[in-house]
């Protein structure tokens, strides 16, 4: 890929940003037929878009604001999706209980009208449930004073392997795609952008890259990559924090997620399952850094952390703690402030907008609708930038990826061929630079038990030595980077 960098005078569509955004973007682009290059300054995914609650769904939350548009684009994405990747998304069950008597009809008739919005792409019709119908599908729920619940069906996924399916499935369309690839500055002629100095991080050798369209699809980053082209303009993004704790099966045995649509504080909360663990998020904290380094790796705080506890606690009859904490991470949300004159807002969840010089922008949005928001943005790159018209075919596009059998959610417990087949993989198919992308987005080990991917990454680090011809000063120095990054996923229990 870094050989057809050079070997190309001019692409027709070049992308910042290799999250949920940058990636669809890459898919769509590639597959109408445009020659496409994307830069992602780390690693795929690991902004925003490895950092998800793992759901593909339409937003019960967007339904209480009444946001109908909104969660009836979702539903269908969600469908579509299902379609295009059953290899990573299945459809999951959450129960909502009711322990108060108002609960039942009232969350009842909002899921009602939730399957009825998805239509023919809908995973299941929710339904009334006694007591005792409530505990079966989730035995842990607080009995006491429970009356009853609902059963609902969304989309549950992995998100950082169906960034790694989205990036195959661009490079299978000749797409190049670029990780450990930062973006430093963009090209202009005649006040117009056209390309972008990108730079190797392996190896710092700079490279210009000539491009008619170029994307931002940075995220929190946004803001930055607008400052390459007008260091002046109004900033766009203020980044908001939610957390997730994981935690063992034990707190929520079965298949069943637990949705709770309102805590005392007006929050949805959910317990997700989640490989063989239970995810429990999330929280909105707004944040101000602009530290990149805290952008890329935020860290939870305190009160988000005892916030989840302390409302989890609320529904089930064994309440977790701290130590029962195996993980937690945290993602930052791109949530748009305001917006410039030239600002096209296609829809209220994800905005589109063009600068003076011709940088088109695509942030906001979520994973679900990763897809629409690739096909909008693209079709804005044609129209206003003078590309020749080509059919977006996502809709039907089925996501290339076999790895389900192939990759493990977790190394630790598996036999040494299996470790040693699966690193092979990640290192020769899948660009995986360090042990770091490693245990944290081809498997998901950091994410599961950030104590047990530290104890292998050791272990690791010598296949992948071996594996990309690498010395004992690699292995050590990638252990220590792990380690470093690795502490922040532990809860710190005094
Ligand atoms: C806590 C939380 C929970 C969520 N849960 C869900 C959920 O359950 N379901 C759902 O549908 N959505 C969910 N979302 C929303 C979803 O995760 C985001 O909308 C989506 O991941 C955003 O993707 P993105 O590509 O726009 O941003 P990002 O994933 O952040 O990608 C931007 C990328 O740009 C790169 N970049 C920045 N600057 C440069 C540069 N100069 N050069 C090259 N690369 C650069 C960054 O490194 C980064 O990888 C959640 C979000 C949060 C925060």
């Amino acid at each position: 890929m870094i050989q057809q960098l050079s070997a190309t005078p001019e692409w027709d569509i070049c992308i910042i940003g290799g999250g949920a955004t940058g990636l669809g973007t890459a898919v769509d682009a590639a597959t109408r037929g445009f020659k496409t290059v994307l830069f992602e300054q780390h690693d795929f995914a690991k902004g925003t878009s490895s950092r998800s609650t793992k759901l593909v769904h339409g937003g019960v939350r967007y339904l209480q604001q009444g946001n109908i548009k909104l969660v009836m684009e979702a539903l269908k994405e969600r469908g579509l999706l299902i379609k295009n990747a059953p290899h990573l998304v299945h459809n999951q069950k959450f129960v909502v209980p009711n322990y108060k008597w108002w609960e039942g009809p009232f969350y009842g008739i909002g899921l009602k009208i939730y399957d009825w919005m998805a239509g023919k792409l809908g995973l299941g019709p929710s339904q009334f449930l006694s007591k005792e119908e409530t505990l079966a599908l989730a035995p842990t729920l607080d009995p006491e004073g429970l009356r009853g619940g609902i059963v609902y069906h969304d989309g549950q996924f992995d998100d950082a392997r169906l960034a790694i399916n989205l990036a195959q499935t661009a490079a299978a369309h000749h797409a190049a795609l670029l990780n450990y690839f930062p973006v430093t500055g963009l090209l202009k002629a005649h006040k117009k952008v056209c390309g972008v100095k990108a730079k190797d991080h392996f190896t710092d050798k700079e490279y210009e890259i000539k491009s008619k369209v170029v994307i931002n699809a940075t995220g929190v980053f946004t803001d930055a990559v607008m400052n390459m082209d007008e260091p002046k303009h109004k900033q766009m993004i203020s980044p908001s924090q939610g957390i997730h704790l994981v935690v063992d099966k034990e707190f929520l045995p079965g298949n069943t997620g637990i949705m709770i649509p309102r805590t005392d504080d007006g929050r949805v909360l959910f317990a997700v399952p989640w490989h063989d663990k239970i995810v429990l998020g999330t929280t909105d904290t707004p944040v101000k850094t602009k530290d990149p380094a805290s952008l890329l790796e935020p860290v939870p705080l305190k009160e988000e952390i005892d916030f989840i506890l302390t409302h989890i606690g609320r529904y089930l009859s064994k309440d977790p703690q701290l130590a029962d904490v195996k993980s937690m991470f945290a993602g930052l949300r791109p949530l748009v402030k305001g917006s410039s004159k030239k600002t096209a807002a296609l829809s209220r969840d994800h905005l589109i907008s063009i600068s003076g010089s011709g940088l088109i922008t695509v942030t906001g949005g979520k994973w679900t609708t990763y897809r629409k928001m690739a096909e909008d943005v693209v079709n804005i790159a044609m129209e206003k930038n003078g590309l020749s018209q080509k059919a977006c075919i996502t809709r039907e596009l089925k996501l290339y990826g076999h790895d389900q059998p192939a990759i493990p959610a977790a190394l630790p417990g598996l036999p040494d061929e299996r470790i040693q087949a699966m690193i092979k993989t990640a290192v020769q198919e899948e660009m995986c630079m360090t042990v770091e992308d490693l245990l944290s987005r081809r498997t998901r080990s950091l994410l599961l038990d950030a104590k047990a991917a530290m104890a292998s990454a050791p272990a690791a680090a010598t296949i992948m030595a071996k594996e990309m011809n690498r010395d004992n000063h690699w292995e050590k120095e990638q252990i220590n980077t792990f380690n470093a990054i690795a502490r922040h996923y532990l809860p710190a229990i005094n």
